[in-house]
């Protein structure tokens, strides 16, 4: 995409903070898979989509998404903003194509994935029953 992407300050604000180097939910996921004794690397190139974490021995990956920037469906932080929003529109439409591609590649080589929003990581035992079971037993994710 080569539109500009429009400055507004909040939006700037925002931008800058997404490209902080680990988000809080991605602090907690690290962490919930050390407990579970998941070895794991963090923004692993190698892999389609560069998963925020992946084991390529054990085969699994682990996306931690942002709701707004990655829409998570139905949930009250994925707002479109009003300003721009044919931008918009297209940046999240080519984010969600991009993600949904990247899960579909890692699955037909055999990897195990799993989406953790960034809302769910409030409940923190909930995604590490979830990690458990998806990682360790393999299985459909739900989303
Ligand atoms: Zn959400």
């Amino acid at each position: 995409m080569n539109r500009k992407i429009p400055t507004d300050p909040q939006r700037s604000a925002l931008m800058a903070r997404v490209r902080q180097r680990e988000t809080p939910a991605e602090r907690t996921v690290g962490r919930l898979l050390r407990e579970l004794g998941m070895g794991y690397r963090k923004n692993v190139r190698a892999l389609r989509g560069s998963p925020d974490f992946a084991n390529r021995s054990r085969y699994w990956a682990v996306f931690v998404h942002g709701c707004f920037w990655h829409q998570h469906p139905g949930c009250p932080r994925a707002t479109i903003p009003t300003r721009n929003r044919a931008f918009w529109e297209a940046k999240f439409a080519a984010n969600r194509d991009r993600d949904a591609r990247a899960t579909s590649a890692l699955r037909r080589k055999g990897f195990r994935v799993v989406t953790v929003w960034e809302c769910q990581v409030a409940d923190a035992p909930a995604v590490k029953s979830r990690l458990s079971k998806l990682l360790k037993s393999g299985g459909v994710d739900v989303r």
